[in-house]
C-alpha cells in the first residue's frame, strides 16, 4: 500500500497555510455552539481543548514539535502525527489514518474474497474424482483448515473495520476512549464524531480534500440527543447513529 497517511510536517503548526498542509474546522464548531447554553462537563473539556475561534488544541506533539489537531496521534513507528489514527498495521509497516482507511478495508475486503475463492477451489478439489496419493488429501485438508482460520479473522476485521466507519471512530479511539481526554466522559453508545451513516459512509468513500477538516464538535444538546434512548418513532424515522 502506498504511503498516503497524513502525517505531519514537522516544525509547523497544524493551522499552517504552507503547502498541502492546511487544516480547517468545520461547520460552526467554534465557540458558537455552546455559547448560551449549559454546557456538559464534556463539552467544557473539549472547549478548553479547542478555545473559541482557534481552529488548534493547545496540545503539542513533543516528538514532532507541531500542534496536534484533535484525532492525530504520534506513530513512533512512523515517527510522524497522523491524523485520524487507526493503528499502525504491522503487515502494512504503515499507519492507517485519515487518507488511507478506506483504502485499507478495500483491502481487507479483497483478500477475503481472495481467501474465499482459493477455499472453493480447495474444495472442488479435493471432491474431483482424480486419483491421488492419499497424503496429498492430507495436506490439501490441512491447509484447508488453516485458511478457514484466515477467513474468520478476515471476517472478523472486515466486520470490525465496517462497523467504525459506519460509526465515525477509529480502533484508537474506541480501544483507548477511557485514556483519551475528549471521550472520556461521553456516554455508552454515544458516538460524538457520527454524522448518521449514511454521512459517514459518503465521507468514508468519497470526501478526497487535500485539506485535511477537523471534526466538527457536538454541542452539549447534540450530544444529549445522541444519548436518548431509541423509541418506536426513531426506528420509523430511521434515526441513526
Ligand atoms: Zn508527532
Ligand atoms: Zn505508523
Amino acid at each position: 500500500m502506498s504511503e498516503v497517511v497524513n502525517g505531519l510536517k514537522q516544525r509547523q503548526p497544524a493551522s499552517s497555510q504552507n503547502g498541502s498542509l492546511n487544516v480547517v474546522i468545520e461547520g460552526s464548531q467554534s465557540g458558537r455552539n455552546f455559547q448560551g447554553s449549559n454546557p456538559s462537563s464534556w463539552t467544557k473539556l473539549v472547549m478548553d481543548m479547542y478555545p473559541p475561534g482557534t481552529s488548534i488544541r493547545s496540545c503539542t506533539c513533543s516528538y514532532c514539535n507541531v500542534e496536534q489537531p484533535p484525532r492525530a496521534k504520534h506513530c513512533h513507528d512512523c515517527d510522524k502525527c497522523v491524523l485520524q489514527f487507526d493503528h499502525h498495521c504491522l503487515w502494512l509497516g504503515s499507519c492507517v489514518g485519515q487518507d488511507n482507511h478506506c483504502k485499507f478495508w478495500w483491502y481487507i475486503c479483497e483478500e477475503t474474497a481472495l481467501c474465499l475463492w482459493t477455499g472453493i477451489l480447495y474444495i472442488m478439489y479435493l471432491k474431483a474424482n482424480i486419483s491421488r496419493a492419499w497424503w496429498k488429501d492430507a495436506i490439501m485438508i490441512l491447509l484447508l483448515i488453516a485458511l478457514s482460520i484466515v477467513i474468520i479473522f478476515l471476517l472478523l476485521l472486515l466486520l470490525f473495520h465496517s462497523y467504525l466507519v459506519l460509526t465515525n471512530q477509529t480502533t484508537y479511539e474506541l480501544v483507548r476512549c477511557r485514556r483519551i481526554p475528549y471521550l472520556r466522559r461521553i456516554p455508552e453508545r454515544v458516538y460524538p464524531f457520527s454524522k448518521g451513516i449514511c454521512r459517514n459512509l459518503y465521507n468514508f468513500c468519497c470526501v478526497r480534500s487535500s485539506i485535511y477538516s477537523l471534526e466538527p464538535l457536538p454541542s452539549s444538546q447534540e450530544l444529549e440527543e445522541k444519548a436518548r434512548p431509541y423509541t418506536c418513532l426513531d426506528i420509523l424515522a430511521c434515526r441513526c447513529c
